[in-house]
């Protein structure tokens, strides 16, 4: 029973191939159900990564067409939201603009306004103390947490994503957060789009995922597709690890209700 909730169209500007293209690989690859959660609009032309500001109507409008392609298929309507402190108002906004299935929070930019995930920004946060970059991404990310704001969590340790790691045991960076995470009640997302990047690892890493495990964190398992082929990319990975580490159930989204489902 596998489902991806975590999959972008072409009006974020990065991501390729129409709604029915993921439709068809999610179907090909055996998913029972799939979710679209393209990256939201800001209140003003933020950056380039994200539908305009005015263009909310229409990727709901694309998912509605793609549910129409598909009358027996579920296709669930989600959101990837960025965290930035300051614009929880904006978030708030956005819950109430759409009949949404989950939103997705994610963190991708620490202060002062650097993508960890942006090769562009690289350059210039890799000049300071990597032990920074990672204390300030996980403090946000349970800022993130404490928010209440969102139903998963995204790819818990992307600021590994170019394989930069301080040197030694590193969950003194996390553990504050996976307190935040487990005391909001937040599932946390298992992504293998990790996979795919410099750091050929799956967001978060065992360890990280055996402390969550311990706090009885529940997780869901997603792609973060760009494109029709991502989907549902090296599940088989990500399932393994998972069971590995000890669960045995994933979360389901509908409407904004979380179900908890057998991992089979
Ligand atoms: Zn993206
Ligand atoms: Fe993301
Ligand atoms: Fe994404």
């Amino acid at each position: 029973m596998r489902t991806d909730y975590h999959m972008h169209t072409p009006l974020c500007g990065h991501a390729v191939g129409a709604p029915r293209d993921y439709v068809l690989a999610a179907q090909k690859a055996g998913l029972v159900e799939i979710g679209f959660s393209d990256h939201n609009p800001m209140p003003t032309q933020f950056d380039e990564w994200r539908m305009a500001p005015d263009q909310l109507p229409q990727y709901v409008d694309l998912i509605s067409e793609a549910r129409r392609q598909f009358p027996r298929y579920p296709i669930r309507l989600g959101l990837e939201c960025d965290f930035i402190s300051g614009y929880e108002g904006h978030i708030r906004k956005l819950a109430e603009s759409a009949e949404w299935d989950y939103l997705i929070g994610s963190v991708h930019y620490i202060t002062p306004r650097w993508a960890v995930d942006s090769p562009t920004h690289l350059k210039s946060w890799l000049e300071h103390p990597l032990e920074e970059i990672w204390k300030n991404y996980f403090d946000a990310y349970a800022r993130m947490a404490e928010s209440c704001l969102f139903d998963f969590l995204a790819h818990p340790d992307l600021v590994k994503k170019y394989g930069q790691k301080p040197a030694g045991d590193l969950s003194r960076f996390y553990h504050d957060a996976l307190d935040a995470v487990a005391e909001a009640g937040a599932t946390l997302e298992v992504s293998t789009a990790g996979l795919r990047k410099d750091v050929r690892e799956i967001y978060p890493s065992r360890d990280f995922l055996e402390a969550a495990h311990q706090r009885h964190i529940p997780i869901v398992i997603n792609s973060d597709a760009h494109a029709p082929e991502e989907v549902a990319y090296e599940f088989n990975r990500a399932y393994d690890l998972v069971r590995e580490v000890g669960y045995t159930e994933v979360m389901r989204f509908e409407k904004r209700k979380a179900q908890p489902v057998e991992i089979k």
